[in-house]
C-alpha cells in the first residue's frame, strides 16, 4: 500500500486543523482549503459520517488532493444527546463558543433536578478520501466524561474548557495539548487510519 504523503486538511476550524496536523507524522506535506480559498460546505447530514463525508467529498473535488475531513460534536446525556451534530452551530453565525457554553449551561440549570453528575462524550468522525472517489473510508472515535458547570482553563477549544474527560480531573481546557491530542476522540478515530501514513 502506498503510504500518504500530501494531504488537504478538510477543516476551516483553526482548533481542529491544529489538532489534525499534529496527528499527522510531520513528513506529511498539509494543506487547508485556505491555501485554495475554497468555503466550507453546507453540512446537510443527519450524522457525524455523513457531515463528514460531505466535506471529505467536496474538498477532494475542489483540489483533486486526497482529503482528511472531520465531524465531531459533543453530546450530553441531560440534554439528549444535544448539541450533538450542531455543536459547532450552537455557537450562532460567528461560532463563538463563549455563545454555545452559556446556551450549555442555561439548558443544564433548568433540568437539572439533583447533583448526579452530568455524563457527556466528545464523538469524532474522520473521513479520508481519495480524489474521484476512488477509496473512502470513515471511521469514528469517543472519548466519555463529564460536564461540569463552569468553564475551567483557556487551552484547546469549542467545549473543552467545561469538559473533564473519565479518569481525570481537570478539563480539557486545563490539560496540555500533548496530553489531550493523545486521549481525545480525534485522536482515537485517526489510530484507526494511522495505516494509510505510517
Ligand atoms: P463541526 O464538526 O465542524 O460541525 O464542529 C464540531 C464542533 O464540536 C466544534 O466546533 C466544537 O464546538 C465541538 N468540538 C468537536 N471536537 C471538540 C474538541 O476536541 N474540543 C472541544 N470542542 C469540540
Amino acid at each position: 500500500m502506498k503510504k500518504i504523503n500530501k494531504i488537504l486538511i478538510g477543516t476551516n476550524n483553526p482548533g481542529k486543523f491544529d489538532e489534525i496536523s499534529k496527528l499527522l507524522p510531520k513528513n506529511v506535506e498539509k494543506y487547508s482549503p485556505i491555501d485554495f480559498k475554497i468555503l466550507s460546505p453546507k453540512e446537510t447530514g443527519k450524522t457525524y459520517e455523513d457531515n463528514s463525508r460531505i466535506k471529505a467529498l467536496y474538498y477532494s473535488k475542489k483540489t483533486n488532493l486526497i482529503c482528511l475531513s472531520d465531524d465531531s460534536g459533543l453530546e450530553i446525556d441531560l440534554l439528549n444527546g444535544e448539541p450533538g451534530i450542531y455543536s459547532s452551530r450552537w455557537g450562532g453565525p460567528n461560532n463563538n463558543f463563549n455563545v454555545a457554553i452559556e446556551k450549555v449551561f442555561k439548558i443544564i440549570k433548568k433540568k437539572k433536578k439533583n447533583n448526579k453528575i452530568i455524563k457527556a462524550k466528545f464523538i469524532c468522525n474522520l473521513t479520508l478520501c481519495w480524489p474521484n472517489k476512488k477509496k473512502i473510508i470513515s471511521v469514528e472515535g469517543i472519548i466519555p466524561g463529564r460536564i461540569i458547570d463552569q468553564k475551567k482553563g483557556i487551552k484547546g477549544f469549542g467545549y473543552d474548557p467545561i469538559f473533564v474527560p473519565r479518569g481525570f480531573n481537570y478539563t480539557f481546557g486545563e490539560m496540555s495539548p500533548k496530553l489531550k491530542m493523545s486521549i481525545d476522540h480525534r485522536y482515537k478515530a485517526y489510530n484507526k487510519l494511522k495505516k494509510y501514513f505510517f
